[in-house]
């Protein structure tokens, strides 16, 4: 691409509006511009060519590993349409589909009935590709009302695009959104004493209950009352929860079935029978309310709960013995909860998704005749999987930070070709050819051929940010420069062999 004919707004100053860091290093470098009025990023020529070389470089890794590229108009249906009319037998599966778009690739598979899912090997492609790149990302399960889903996303500020909650570790670098699936967790064996009603006057929150008590948050149960509806039914749901955590509404809502939840008011409460707020726990409790205990509660001797009584607390309260319910991963991790992974206090951070795996398909009822013939002629449904990579996402969380120059692999242009002033037209017409041979090897290359300043195209270049600058001197040598410092001044023919340790496929 030439400097002069590429409409490229290289801009100092950030633009308005616009929070993402990931966006405002893109506008600088005239590779993208916000549509305030509808929220959406206007992807410029170098930004476009950014996307498409990401989208191509990622769908011949997929394809490498057995994914047939298809184009079905990007319906609602994605590749389904495809895979009724081609799977017939046994022998044509695991079959993967991908559909590539402007700013996404799906990736839809389909396996032999119950067998394991076949996205691993494509996830474990994306994280290669990226990781490659200097990307750090991390991967988790996380829930969704209904079923779960994989997701792979890297760290972002609070104000990003997209940008969800998550749990970090700052000892381990365990990150995960704040609807990661926890792993169970086995309770300390530990004596059961009797249970026994104490007198707890005014303690309706956690912290007065353990101040009144001597105790910590984490020996207490929460019992947390929801107003849950379902298929034109609704009824109040119990949530019990270790006191040092929280509910997360989505993991509630995932297991009941899909229920729409919200914080039941105290009306909800008396329609169900419980009247007295604050003190209300799982023994005793009407069978109209629907109880569920998270993981953190399961199997827990001698806990302080809630009595059903005015002003009173039970102390003593054993799994088994005083209650009992079914048990669902329904809490989220606090800041400073333990990390699941090493056990030290996590912090509160910010992700975003660059990718998502899960099973199942929104679109499967709408085709009925999808199915196959097994090795005795039986007709079999196939496990069906979706997976979408998001390819905006992956831009604005690769395009870093403040005015530092792009990630190798990852940036809007691999390298910008520059002739000095003082090497005259020489330099010019070297430049020229130089950047037309780099381009034909696959080099994606941005030749500045404007007639200004070395000073000024300079200063343009540090906004521009190609992660690699070679600075043709005259028509004999060029300095390329790169990582923050000068790779070398060789000679014009020496200029591809330096670069080409540095490439990236
Ligand atoms: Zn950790």
């Amino acid at each position: 691409m030439k400097r002069s004919t590429t409409l490229m707004p290289v801009s100092k100053n950030p633009p308005a509006k616009v929070r993402d860091k990931g966006l405002i290093r893109l506008a600088k470098a005239g590779a993208a511009a916000y549509d305030a009025s509808r929220d959406r990023i206007l992807w410029l020529p170098l930004g476009k060519a950014m996307l498409e070389r990401l989208g191509s470089g990622l769908s011949s890794r997929f394809q490498s590993a057995g994914a047939q590229p298809v184009d079905c108009g990007q319906g609602e249906g994605g590749t389904l349409p495809v895979a009724v009319r081609v799977l017939k037998t046994v022998d044509q599966l695991p079959l993967a589909l991908m559909e590539k778009s402007g700013d996404s690739i799906l990736l839809e598979g389909f396996d032999p009935e119950g067998s394991l899912p076949g996205w691993p090997v494509y996830a474990e492609r994306l994280l290669s590709f990226l990781q490659e790149r200097g990307m750090e990302l991390s991967v988790f399960q996380e829930a969704l009302p209904f079923g779960e889903r994989t997701v792979i996303a890297c760290g972002c500020d609070g104000d990003a695009r997209g940008a969800r909650e998550s749990r970090t570790c700052p000892a381990c670098g365990w990150t995960a959104s704040v609807d990661t699936l926890l792993p169970p967790e086995t309770p300390p064996d530990e004596e059961e004493r009797p249970l026994e009603a104490v007198l707890t006057p005014g303690a309706t929150t956690i912290a007065e209950l353990c101040r009144q008590l001597g105790c910590p948050p984490g020996r207490t149960i929460k019992t947390m009352f929801y107003a849950a509806e379902k298929e034109g039914r609704t009824f109040v749901a119990a949530a019990l929860v270790r006191g040092d955590r929280a509910v997360n509404v989505t993991k509630l809502s995932r297991a009941l079935d899909g229920a729409v939840v919200r914080r039941a008011e105290s009306v909800d409460l008396k329609q169900a029978g419980c009247d007295v707020a604050g003190f209300l726990g799982p023994v005793g409790l009407p069978g109209t309310v629907q109880v569920i205990a998270d993981l953190s509660v399961a199997g827990t001797k001698n806990r302080v709960i809630g009595a059903n009584r005015p002003e009173t607390h039970f102390t003593g309260a054993c799994w088994g013995r005083d209650y009992e319910a079914p048990v669902a991963d329904i809490s989220g991790l606090e800041p400073q909860a333990p990390c699941p992974a090493c056990g030290k206090p996590v912090e509160k951070g910010w992700v975003r998704v660059v990718a998502e795996f899960a099973k199942g398909h929104p679109a499967l009822p709408a085709f009925p005749s999808l199915g196959y013939l097994d090795e005795n002629r039986k007709r079999k449904l196939p496990e069906v999987w979706r997976g979408r990579i998001q390819l905006e996402a992956i831009a604005l969380g690769a395009a870093g930070d403040g005015d530092r120059p792009f990630r190798r692999g990852l940036s809007p242009a691999d390298l910008l070709v520059l002739p000095l002033e003082t090497g005259g037209t020489e330099a010019a017409k070297a430049a020229e050819s130089l950047a037309e041979k780099l381009e034909r090897n696959g080099w994606a290359v941005l030749l500045d051929d404007r007639v200004l300043p070395d000073g000024v195209r300079l200063a343009e270049a540090a906004l521009v940010g190609t992660p690699l600058q070679v600075l043709v001197a005259d028509g004999q040598e060029a300095e390329v420069i790169g990582g923050g410092g000068s790779l070398g001044r060789v000679p014009l023919e020496g200029v591809e062999p330096l670069l080409e340790p540095l490439r990236l496929d």
